[in-house]
């Protein structure tokens, strides 16, 4: 379970995994503070937690296994809205909110049981957008949910903060978690780059951290899916979002889209065994395994 990292304070652990093995989640929530990969992580999971479609009565959510968990994992779930800027500019508008949120808040969910509005950089939405959104975040419809992820609380107005339930998930400037960000993302390109050079023995040595770290190998594994997303769209000139520039370019260079997809899939498995509680060892053999299967494909 995501919400097992120790990083996380042992007061939104206990709170999260409580309402998650009750099966019901608050409508307006926020995570706030940790470092960025940890709130998308913990995001991740409280959006399969709200989509799962099997909740089982009194059952822990989310199961991780189901074509909803699958699909949030993979960022395809069409009830699972990211909102974000459009047409080349850095930041949510007002028109964004407008046409990707509030046009859309009363129609049914396509797939799941309930509808997700994710705000994955609340922290850049302006003052206007929050009052926008504060009627809706306050009464959502009973099939919405609405999730801010917020490296400073304090850039939210304290209008919003009361309408939401938050779960902080470290201090807004924790080094710790700042330096274990970056340590995911140090090996996460390190595995990327051993793969674009065909490197088994680099990847060997590169994966070793991760074996009986569990949390690690998820946080990891998440992040290699970023870099070979990145890799995909390389060529579209669409905004890279990983921080891995240089080893998607390399990605990109070394294998086909076909191969870069087989990569991902095989990462989005690993997440999900990973935030399923699967065994450490198998877990990371498959890890390897799976990447030098794909090695043998490089161009
Ligand atoms: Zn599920």
């Amino acid at each position: 379970m995501v919400f097992e990292d120790r990083s996380i304070p042992e007061d939104t652990r206990r709170t999260v995994n409580a309402v998650l093995a009750r099966g019901r989640l608050p409508q307006s929530v926020m995570l706030s503070g940790g470092s960025q990969s940890l709130r998308e992580s913990c995001g991740k999971e409280l959006c399969m937690a709200a989509l799962c479609a099997e909740p089982a009565e009194g059952a822990q959510i989310p199961c991780g296994r189901c074509h909803c968990c699958r699909k949030v994992l993979a960022g395809t779930h069409p009830d699972l809205v990211r909102v974000g800027p459009t047409g080349g500019r850095k930041t949510v508008s007002v028109a964004d909110v407008r046409t990707q949120v509030l046009e859309g808040l009363y129609k049914s969910p396509t797939e799941a049981a309930n509808k997700v509005y994710l705000f994955p950089e609340a922290d850049f939405l302006s003052p206007q957008i929050q009052n926008a959104l504060l009627k809706s975040i306050e009464e959502p419809p009973a099939d919405v949910m609405f999730l801010f992820l917020c490296d400073q609380r304090e850039s939210l107005l304290t209008t919003v903060i009361s309408r939401l339930t938050e779960y902080p998930l470290g201090d807004t400037f924790s080094a710790a978690g700042r330096a274990e960000d970056e340590n995911v993302t140090r090996i996460a390109g390190d595995i990327a780059s051993a793969l674009a050079k065909e490197d088994e023995y680099g990847l060997m040595l590169k994966t070793a951290p991760m074996a009986k770290n569990r949390a690690l190998m998820a946080r990891v594994a998440a992040k290699l899916t970023e870099i070979v997303r990145d890799a995909l769209i390389e060529h579209s000139g669409a905004r890279m979002l990983s921080g891995c520039d240089r080893e998607a370019l390399l990605l990109s260079m070394s294998y086909d889209p076909a191969a870069l997809i087989r990569v991902k899939d095989a990462m989005e498995q690993i997440t999900a065994g990973a935030n399923a509680n699967a065994n450490e060892n198998l877990l990371l053999t498959r890890f390897s395994s799976l990447l030098a299967v794909v090695m043998k494909e490089r161009k």
